[in-house]
């Protein structure tokens, strides 16, 4: 089967990415406190059973195990060295569990140092941070990077820049967005529109949210609103949390169904988003649900 660039098929229909890794790593055993990506090497047929999953459930677009896959990332478990491999194999199990039929997102998130003066590191090593790690994502074979969970629209705007030195692979940028006196602003007090346009302008390809700890249900549709207003053109994403979170008995717990994300689906792309997926307690039944939500949307619009 022939697989499209993700922005030609992009133009012809919206897309569903996939929901959380770190909830289903956790749930086959992954301690917490550990490295993620370390699993790519050590537990790669867990890893890929997560993807298989999520592709099974219909997601369009798949996402590796490298949130925290940065050299940065990486050497706080003292595995800067393997950035590489691991980068690389993360991508090869992605793409081998997607087939011919879904495409692979490269992950990459905060480095979760700030930029000098504020903090330790200079732009241009930040720069360099993330090429490495856009570079090692390419050669194990993914279709876009997927730059997320993002708070300080300078980092975001560096990563997409960073990233654009590959040549032909799409950037997926995305902030996680909380609420403060009513408005949506990132961690670092970015608002959507400053957000947004800092992005679009370092050259992103789609743009939008992830994630965001104690928004509702309704929140994330309001801000899917503010998000294709800031846009313009761009295309946009929004991929919720499975609801806010509740901790019980020292457990986190997100109590949104998967009927209550479906029906969000729905209105997200009413919205005029593009693509549309899962973050933080999102799970393959989610996932089902809202491709199921995506194809009825889809089918109603034909007839
Ligand atoms: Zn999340």
């Amino acid at each position: 089967m022939y697989r499209a660039h993700l922005l030609a098929e992009l133009s012809v229909r919206p897309m569903l990415a996939d929901g959380a890794m770190g909830t289903q790593l956790m749930a086959r055993g992954l301690p917490s406190g550990t490295c993620c990506e370390q699993w790519n090497l050590d537990h790669s047929s867990e890893v890929e059973s997560i993807h298989r999953e999520f592709a099974d459930a219909g997601c369009d677009l798949i996402t590796t195990n490298t949130f925290c896959g940065s050299t940065v990332g990486l050497s706080r478990h003292g595995l800067e060295e393997c950035m590489r491999e691991i980068n690389q194999r993360a991508a090869r199990l992605a793409r081998r569990a997607a087939g011919e039929g879904a495409w692979v997102a490269g992950n990459i998130g905060p480095t979760g140092d700030a930029i000098s003066p504020f903090g330790q590191i200079t732009a241009r090593e930040l720069s360099n941070i993330f090429f490495k790690q856009a570079s090692a994502l390419q050669s194990g074979g993914v279709d876009a990077f997927a730059i997320e969970t993002m708070s300080d629209p300078e980092e975001m705007a560096i990563a997409i820049k960073a990233a654009h030195r590959i040549q032909g692979v799409p950037i997926i940028a995305t902030y996680a967005f909380g609420k403060s006196g009513g408005n949506f602003v990132t961690l670092t007090g970015a608002t959507v529109s400053e957000a947004i346009d800092r992005a679009v302008q370092a050259g992103a390809d789609v743009v939008g949210a992830n994630c965001g700890t104690l928004l509702s249900i309704e929140d994330y549709l309001r801000l899917a609103e503010e998000l294709v207003d800031a846009a313009g053109e761009t295309p946009v994403i929004v991929q919720p949390n499975a609801g806010s979170p509740v901790v019980r008995n020292g457990k986190t717990h997100y109590a949104a169904t998967p009927n209550d994300l479906a029906a969000l689906v729905t209105r997200l792309l009413d919205a005029g988003v593009q693509i549309v997926g899962g973050c933080c307690g999102t799970t393959p039944a989610h996932l089902q649900a809202m491709s199921l939500a995506m194809g009825e949307y889809a089918k109603a619009r034909k007839d």
